[in-house]
């Protein structure tokens, strides 16, 4: 998969992205991501890339010339331009996979008090939002959604079948796990952990997982 992100701010992404899973995904080919100064996209001296809001307000918006300009240069017919916003879509595993589909996602972060309206309007195949807070800048927002992506890409983790079975991919939370010593500190692993039943076990997980979504996510169920 390719994808693009347009920020303020590349130096931020270096360091998550550059670890572990991602890192080895990059490596292998399996991502190939590009990040991108929006101020490039600027002709003044002063690389401007934001404007006072007409009718006033607080602060300062994203202008569309430059950003514009980035997308046209970026996308390809198959690109899906994607804004960060705290207006936008709530993003969640189901939209992880279906982003995980694409051939090529372009990120369009923003800063200061947003995007000028015609950036959405025009130019934009989704918006998403994080979560119900607002934070500095889409960097971080766009590297959450990234890696959440990434990991869903074939041949990204070891093993295909930790996807499967994980928080949210069944409609449920993940069932309780343990690993060795059977017993610590006193606390013993279920017994049906340890009686090698694998029916049984299939059973017990299904049955833990309804609790825990039950008590903490109702509203997933
Ligand atoms: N004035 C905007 C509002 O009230 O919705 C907030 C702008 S925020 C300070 C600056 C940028 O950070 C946004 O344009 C967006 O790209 C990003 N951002 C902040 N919080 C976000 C969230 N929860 N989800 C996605 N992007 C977010």
């Amino acid at each position: 998969m390719k994808i693009d992100v347009l920020t303020l701010f590349p130096a931020m992404f270096a360091g998550p992205l550059d670890e572990s899973i991602i890192k080895r995904a990059r490596s292998a080919g399996l991502l190939d991501l590009a990040l991108h100064q929006l101020r490039d996209w600027t002709h003044d001296r002063h690389k401007t890339v934001d404007d006072r809001p007409f009718g006033g307000g607080p602060g300062m918006l994203l202008k569309p010339e430059p950003i514009f300009e980035a997308v046209e240069s970026l996308a390809r017919e198959n690109t899906r331009v994607i804004l960060l916003s705290p207006s936008g879509r709530k993003f969640e595993q189901s939209i992880a996979r279906e982003l995980a589909q694409q051939e090529h996602l372009l990120f369009v972060t923003g800063h200061y008090e947003g995007f000028d309206e015609r950036i959405r309007e025009m130019l934009a195949h989704d918006e998403l939002s994080i979560g119900d807070y607002v934070l500095t800048n889409g960097a971080l927002p766009a590297m959450v959604i990234i890696d959440a992506v990434t990991r869903l890409l074939p041949g990204v983790l070891g093993d295909e079948a930790s996807v499967v079975d994980e928080s949210f991919s069944q409609g449920l939370l993940e069932y309780p796990q343990y690993t060795r010593p059977a017993e610590f500190r006193g606390r013993k692993v279920p017994e049906t952990l340890v009686s090698g039943n694998h029916a049984e076990i299939a059973r017990w997980r299904l049955a833990q997982a309804k609790v825990r979504t039950q008590a903490r996510r109702p509203d997933l169920i």
